[in-house]
């Protein structure tokens, strides 16, 4: 996958490409990284790409013209989406890192910068996401989260793709607990049936726990779950059909 991103402050993905199994599917070319910074875009001599707001109040506003420029001189694959990082876009979910993974050849981020962006430059986009109710400075770490989730849903970045599927957000419930060697730890013992080798209490187990939790950390992911068990219900899992 080509991942393109248009950002003030190219050089805080850096890190992205030497982060483990991330960093690893980049060296791998499982996806690739292109950084273009509207700076570089910006006509006049002191590359301004930013404005005071029409009608007066604090902060200053992303131009749109070297958004523009740098969003056109980007190339264009076949299935691509173009995602705008703003706190009023559309919570992201599990489902829509699955859904650009499993649908888009490129995901070109726009990161906005300052009290905000210029509204025609949402005219770019496809999708506005929000990494939740919360702003941060700049469109960098939604979009370096967004990067994360979906190259790590890439085929080959992740060594056992069964991985993928049990895990929390992957359906609606949360996943189980887990436990690794010693036995007892502290008093805390490891529960006894993992320790059976009866894979079928195991999994019985594993079923329970994922409901128990989903119900008392997240009752609204429960509601949810049982009412897509209902026949008469919705959809099972947390998949969207919308295309690229
Ligand atoms: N004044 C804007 C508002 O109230 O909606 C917030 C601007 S914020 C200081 C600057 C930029 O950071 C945004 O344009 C966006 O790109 C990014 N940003 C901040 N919080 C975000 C969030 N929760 N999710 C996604 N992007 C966010």
């Amino acid at each position: 996958m080509r991942l393109d991103v248009v950002s003030l402050a190219p050089d805080a993905f850096a890190p992205l490409l030497a982060l483990g199994v991330i960093g690893r599917a980049f060296a791998a070319g499982i996806a690739s990284l292109h950084l273009h910074n509207p700076r570089d875009h910006a006509s006049d001599r002191y590359r301004k790409v930013d404005d005071e707001p029409y009608g007066g109040g604090a902060g200053m506003v992303l131009k749109p013209e070297p958004v523009f420029a740098a969003v056109e001189a980007i190339p264009v694959l076949p299935r691509r989406r173009v995602l705008l990082m703003s706190p009023q876009g559309q919570p992201l979910r599990q489902a829509d890192l699955r859904r650009w993974a499993s649908s888009c050849d490129q995901l070109v981020l726009l990161c906005g910068h300052y009290e905000g962006f210029d509204e025609r430059i949402r005219s770019l986009a496809d999708e506005e996401v929000s990494i939740g109710d919360f702003v941060l400075t700049g469109g960098e770490l939604p979009a370096a989260v967004i990067i994360n989730g979906v190259v790590r849903l890439l085929p080959g970045t992740v060594g056992t793709e069964a991985c993928l599927e049990d895990e929390s957000h992957s359906n609606l419930l949360l996943e189980h607990p887990h436990y690794t060697r010693p036995a007892s730890f502290r008093g805390l013992e490891v529960p006894a049936v993992l320790r059976s080798g009866d894979h079928g209490a195991v999994a019985r187990w594993r079923a329970e726990q994922q409901q128990t939790r989903t119900s008392e950390r997240r009752p609204d992911l429960y509601a949810r779950w049982q009412a897509a068990r209902n026949p008469a219900g919705q959809s099972s899992t947390e998949e969207s059909s919308s295309p690229c």
